[in-house]
């Protein structure tokens, strides 16, 4: 049995391997058109910046380690040109050489990722893509190359963008970001990607949202607004698509998003023909539909999984959330399922809660705090997405929260999700248990709550905004028309309270949570506004950037 996998990185080199694991006897073929295997392409950035200082250590296996130890046949500089389905051969060009050779398979599997979607034609400033070994090279080669002050223009505000971003100003480098969409990280709502906006700014980025580059003059990239930017070079960071040449050569089946179609199995329209990783549509957890992500976790399981296929297994894969993280500086950013954007975008019913708690219990040193949102099924209490900004902490509840939506966890059920605990790594309520008690609190009717962009409208119609904090906290800073009763001294001030409709809010809900329970006992029409000032803070910041159509939350 001969295996021909092309494209010996992530998707490719994980089905590789796995397969050698499971059959010792199999014939495994990588054919790898760039110069190396199996490298690092998510620590691209890194090494940049010099975190990453040593490049070989990028590099994780050559062509020598892989046949050493796995019995793999790894050809790098070595590119499929052809496809022929009927006769299962290859055709095989060696880039050094020029010399094509055809190659035969039993089995064919298709790992050839993504490219670079460009935003800049290059003419005139140098620029560069982020994807390769090579790339790297080239944009180290343009930072040493530029005259000091050195300054830079990275297009697109995605992870891979805001990785280069960071790893620029590393460097010491001016640098200006232009994004597309309306603001940075477009996979997380406008509220949470305020602060890493902040963060960028304060770290003396440029950043340009709403903002795409017409055309580069005189060494200044122009932007549509007819802003320009100068810079000594470009990171086209714009975004990927899926490299689907070898799969319509091969007559095989493309999906409505444009990637490669493939069933749970791997298997592409055509026989004996699998493909996996970036260049291939994955099923979206919550909608069943077909979607495009590009992450290398997916790349990996699906790489290990289409091998047990090959290998005779019963396997499938699983539907795909989304889950990603990346770090911005001092801030840490992680999302999984869908967003209110998406939701709204759908029309599908959601219930939304912010909280912004401490990393780890705040008498014990180091405690940083991170804003979550929650996105729930009002109807059967299923967690349709989350996303949390902040420092420590926020990989391991980005990955509780993937889980349980993996595992069909409702958002209530977080609240009895026992978790580890000691001082220095979380809380007795952890983060993710909070979630699901205002989760359970919400779902029961035991509090009522409202969103930061609901408040005008209930203002308008009559509502009293009573800020329960402290004097001081109101002091420095409120929400216009707020009336202060801190919520201590709540029971002997109720004389006070207007009648009709009130809305309560505190710094981040928790306090308003327990004076709208003090006020409800007592009669009073009255709801929290959720994650309080500081979601409404975030929310003011970013209002001109609200997902349209008019909002369906429930
Ligand atoms: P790749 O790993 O891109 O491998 C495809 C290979 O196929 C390439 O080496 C290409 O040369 C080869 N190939 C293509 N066509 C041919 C042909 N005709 N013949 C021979 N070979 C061919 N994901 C995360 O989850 N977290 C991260 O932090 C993260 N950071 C990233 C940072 C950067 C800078 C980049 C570029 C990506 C990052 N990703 C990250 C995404 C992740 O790397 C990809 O999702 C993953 O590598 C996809 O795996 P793949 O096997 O589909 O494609």
């Amino acid at each position: 049995m001969k295996t021909v996998i092309v494209g010996g990185v992530a998707g490719g080199m994980s089905a590789a391997t796995r397969l050698r694991r499971l059959d010792e006897t199999a014939e495994i073929v990588v054919l790898e058109r760039g110069p190396y295997a199996s490298y690092a392409n998510c620590g691209l950035p890194y090494h940049v910046g010099g975190v990453i200082r040593d490049r070989a250590a990028l590099l994780l296996q050559t062509p020598g380690s892989l046949a050493a130890r796995f019995r793999l046949d790894v050809r790098v500089g070595h590119e499929v040109t052809g496809i022929d389905p009927e006769n299962r051969i290859v055709t095989v060009l060696e880039l050094a050489t020029g010399d094509e050779r055809r190659e035969t398979y039993d089995e064919l599997v298709l790992a050839v990722g993504a490219s670079a979607r460009t935003a800049a034609d290059g003419d005139g400033i140098p620029t560069r893509t982020l994807r390769t070994v090579e790339d790297v090279d080239a944009i180290g080669a343009l930072i040493d190359a530029a005259a000091e002050p050195a300054s830079a223009l990275v297009i697109g505000g995605g992870f891979i963008g805001l990785e280069a971003v960071e790893n620029l100003v590393r460097r010491g480098i001016r640098t200006t970001l232009v994004q597309r969409g309306a603001h940075v990280l477009s996979p997380l709502d406008p509220e949470m990607a305020a602060p890493i906006e902040a963060e960028l700014r304060r770290r003396g980025v440029d950043v340009r949202t709403s903002a795409t580059v017409e055309r580069i003059e005189h060494g200044e990239a122009v932007l549509a607004d007819g802003g320009r930017v100068r810079a000594d070079f470009i990171v086209d960071a714009a975004g990927v698509v899926p490299n689907v040449h070898l799969a319509r050569l091969a007559g095989a089946r493309l999906g409505p998003t444009g990637g490669i179609a493939v069933d749970t199995r791997g298997r592409t329209s055509v026989p004996h023909i699998s493909a996996v990783g970036d260049g291939v549509e994955k099923v979206d957890a919550l909608s069943g539909e077909e979607s495009l992500v590009t992450m290398a976790g997916l790349a990996n399981r699906h790489g290990r999984s289409v091998a047990d296929v090959i290998a005779g297994r019963d396997e499938h894969n699983a539907p795909a959330l989304g889950t990603a993280i990346v770090e911005v500086f001092d801030l840490v950013a992680a999302k999984t399922g869908w967003s209110e954007r998406q939701l709204l975008a759908a029309q599908r019913p959601h219930r939304v809660i912010h909280t912004h708690p401490a990393s780890h219990a705040t008498y014990y040193p180091g405690a940083r705090d991170m804003s979550m949102k929650l996105l729930v099924d009002p109807a059967t209490d299923a967690i349709l997405g989350a996303q949390i900004v902040g420092g420590d902490g926020v990989d391991k509840r980005i990955d509780v929260l993937a889980v349980a939506m993996a595992g069909g966890i409702t958002a209530s059920a977080l609240a009895r999700l026992e978790l580890a605990y000691a001082p220095q790594f979380g809380s007795a309520k952890d983060p993710v248990n909070q979630l699901g008690y205002v989760a359970e609190n919400l779902r029961t009717g035991t509090t009522r709550a409202i969103q930061w962009h609901e408040l005008d409208a209930a203002m308008d119609a009559g509502a009293v905004l009573l800020d329960v904090r402290s004097p001081a906290e109101h002091a420095a800073g409120a929400i216009p028309g707020s009336v202060n009763i801190s919520v201590d001294e709540l029971r002997d001030r109720l004389a006070e309270i207007p009648d009709g409709p009130v809305v309560v809010h505190c710094a981040v809900g928790q306090r308003g949570h327990t004076a709208a329970r003090i006020l409800s006992q007592r009669g009073f029409d009255v709801v929290n506004l959720d994650g309080g000032y500081r979601t409404w803070t975030a929310g003011e910041a970013s209002r001109d950037r609200m997902p349209q159509p008019a909002r369906a939350a429930a």
